[in-house]
């Protein structure tokens, strides 16, 4: 699945070539010369995925970590730090300003899509294709397939992103304004009571299949994916 990824490098030669490389895997690069632009872009709209480089003019990859961390709207965004640096103490510091891993330069291109799928699987797995099965429904976003108890399950693509958000984070309670964001994004402006419709939707479309239950309204909070 495309991810919409920030790159934030100063070296022109190094930032064409990882936006191009995203590209090429599918996904969205965005791309910031310093972290000023970077907060500006983040400011606009969430990105799925940051890469940082270490070394940047004016304000530097870490603090813009930090910062990122700090601001309740930004920090479950995973982040990747990239560094010319393969100092262990340097690595440690990164970690503990809260990226999600970090990668050594010169890399591969073939190196940073498996990082970005392993931190995308670990932290946003609605990213990635993975097969998802839970309590009697498969959903494959790959062929953008649900079956519930092996009986195909006929969805809209808003009723296929919630049940895929809602499978990939099953057992927690989501609000109707976590749901807007990560269904419809943070800066589009849609009504709570959209998210109910497309509940609602969904439920009438696992009901033949008699899986609609797994769909749980926690009153007054929002609605959890439970198979247990
Ligand atoms: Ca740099």
């Amino acid at each position: 699945m495309a991810a919409t990824i920030l790159v934030v490098e100063d070296e022109p030669a190094i930032q064409e070539l990882i936006a191009y490389n995203l590209k090429q895997a599918g996904h969205q690069p965005l791309r910031a010369d310093n972290a000023e632009q970077a907060l500006i872009l983040v400011a606009n709209a969430l990105p799925d995925l940051v890469l940082l480089d270490w070394m940047l003019p004016g304000l530097s990859g870490i603090e813009l970590a930090r910062r990122l961390r700090a601001d309740k709207r930004t920090r479950a965004i995973p982040i990747i730090m990239l560094t010319a640096r393969s100092d262990e103490q340097d690595k440690l510091q990164g970690l503990e300003t809260g990226a999600d891993d970090y990668i050594t330069k010169p890399f591969s291109p073939r190196e940073l899509n498996a990082r970005i799928k392993a931190v995308l699987r670990r932290r946003a797995p609605e990213m990635t294709d993975d097969m998802v099965q839970l309590g009697g429904l498969k959903l494959d976003p790959a062929s953008h397939r649900v079956t519930g108890n092996g009986e195909p399950v006929d969805l809209g693509p808003t009723e296929f992103r919630l049940l895929h958000f809602l499978m990939t984070h099953a057992e927690r309670v989501h609000s109707r304004t976590q749901l807007l964001d990560q269904i419809w994004g943070d800066h589009v402006f849609v009504e709570e009571r959209t998210v109910d419709v497309h509940i609602r939707r969904l439920r009438k479309a696992l009901e033949p299949t008699e899986l609609d239950a797994l769909v749980q309204t926690v009153r007054g909070t929002g609605y959890r994916f439970s198979a247990s």
